[in-house]
């Protein structure tokens, strides 16, 4: 079974249908996995997380089989923003000090920008053409209460030294840049992870979900409709896609979010003037329900910012025409400019607010690593690398302890998601100061 807490339009194509990158790769198709095959590590989900995972594995010279229950980068790692960045966590810097301590602080913050480079590396080891841009990333402070506290954290540039910098908005009333990050064509990343992973013999199965975790007489099973994989670890990687019952323990244990996307038709010179806004820098305001947006190095420009509670059809219009008047807001002289796509995706959240990346309890050989609040493309990466690095008994890509503490359960069970609700009413108020 597939226990999934969102109705089944969230795990449909429909939501990614219309989503940009696909039209920007030549996606390579994958075998369905039939009958039996015996790996050292089964990896269960082949978007960042899994893939990086497998070629840390794979490299050291374990046999490895990743199973995705559609195919490599159908997933969040398929249709993200593209912000490479800091992030992973959604609890405050204070809240990590103060529960962790302030060396599990530092060690976070070390693991971020380490996640960053990770990718970096990648990216050039392998040769991404990844379309990669953006010195950092900046802040952007969306009322003078969002500056004052910016200012509070750093060196911020006011409205007018925005302007001088290309970034004119009637929203933005000032700014904090940071020199950590880039953007990349996330789908142009996942296609040349899963390439690279198959090319130093990882075996990469489409269409072939696990239905079923068990224990066989010596090693774990990890059962599809039409096979199965034997294997004495098993890595779920799974983030906003899991399954409350694969296994049992993860029920109520995450709790995954809507995000939404448009991109549009490449804007002209005379457009970005009209605006003001011709800078390429990654760019996201200090609403907690926040917004993302860089204009990429074709003209195309990306605006993106959480979906809805529900996610059918009906509701995905409604976010859809949320998203569009957002965006007309915040970039009034785009109001002409159509959208060529538009698509949405599931993020993940945990109780603690911070990511899970470790052994699941009482069943030995088994591990997760899910959990990154929105900001995946570096810390999943990251994360697959640091558990890869953890079986194969390296140890490389260290994580702080915290990250390995077994997570609570929310509550409300498979009705967890009326807890966004809740919460989004609440941040939209708080977001209007
Ligand atoms: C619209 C949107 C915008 C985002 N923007 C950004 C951004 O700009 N920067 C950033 O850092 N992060 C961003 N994120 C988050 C980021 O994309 C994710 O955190 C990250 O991609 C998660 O990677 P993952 O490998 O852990 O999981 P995913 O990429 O979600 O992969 C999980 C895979 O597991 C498979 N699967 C599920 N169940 C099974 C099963 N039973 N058997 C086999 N396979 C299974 C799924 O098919 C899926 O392919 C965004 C996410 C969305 C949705």
């Amino acid at each position: 079974m597939m226990r999934r807490i969102y109705e089944d339009f969230a795990y449909s194509d429909e939501g990614r249908s219309d989503c940009y990158w696909d039209s920007t790769v030549t996606a390579r198709r994958w075998p369905v996995l039939q009958g039996t095959h015996q790996a050292d590590v089964a990896i269960i989900g082949a978007g960042f997380t899994g893939l990086n995972a497998a070629i840390e594995l794979a490299a050291g010279g374990a046999s490895v089989i990743v199973l995705d229950a559609e195919w490599p980068g159908w997933g969040a790692s398929g249709r993200n923003g593209g912000f490479c960045c800091m992030g992973g966590a959604k609890a405050s810097d204070a809240a990590i000090a103060r529960r962790y301590g302030q060396g599990a602080l530092d060690d976070w913050d070390t693991a971020q920008v380490q996640a960053i480079n990770l990718v970096a590396r990648r990216v050039s080891s392998l040769s991404l053409d990844v379309e990669q841009h953006s010195d950092g990333e900046i802040v952007l402070a969306h009322s003078r209460h969002a500056m004052k506290r910016l200012q509070r954290s750093g060196e911020t540039v006011d409205r007018a030294g925005l302007a001088a910098m290309g970034m004119g908005g009637p929203q933005f009333h000032g700014g904090l840049h940071t020199r950590v990050g880039f953007g990349l064509n996330p789908r142009r990343y996942l296609e040349g992870l899963a390439r690279h992973a198959a090319s130093i013999g990882v075996n990469i199965y489409g269409h072939s979900p696990m239905t079923q975790l068990k224990r066989g007489r010596q090693r774990w099973h990890a059962v599809t409709p039409d096979g199965w994989v034997e294997a004495d670890q098993v890595l779920i990687a799974t983030n906003g896609y899991t399954s409350d019952d694969l296994p049992d323990w993860m029920a109520a244990r995450y709790l995954p979010a809507l995000s939404s996307v448009i991109v549009t038709r490449p804007l002209t010179p005379d457009e970005q003037q009209a605006q003001g806004w011709t800078s390429d820098l990654m760019a996201y305001d200090t609403r907690t329900l926040l917004h993302y947006f860089r204009l990429m190095p074709n003209g195309r420009f990306l605006f993106g910012m959480r979906g809805g509670v529900t996610c059918t059809a009906r509701a995905e219009a409604v976010t859809r025409r949320r998203l569009r008047t957002h965006f007309e807001q915040m970039f009034p002289a785009w109001r002409h400019v159509e959208a060529t796509h538009t698509w949405s995706g599931l993020v993940c959240l945990m109780p603690a607010l911070v990511p899970f990346a470790g052994e699941v309890p009482d069943m030995p050989g088994v591990h997760a690593a899910m959990g990154w609040h929105g900001n995946g493309v570096a810390m999943g990466s990251y994360a697959g690398a640091s558990i890869a690095g953890r079986i194969a008994g390296t140890n490389a890509h260290s994580l702080p302890e915290f990250t390995g503490r077994t997570p609570t359960r929310f509550p409300l069970g498979q009705y967890r998601r009326s807890l966004l609700r809740l919460a989004y009413l609440g941040y939209s108020l708080t977001d209007a100061l």
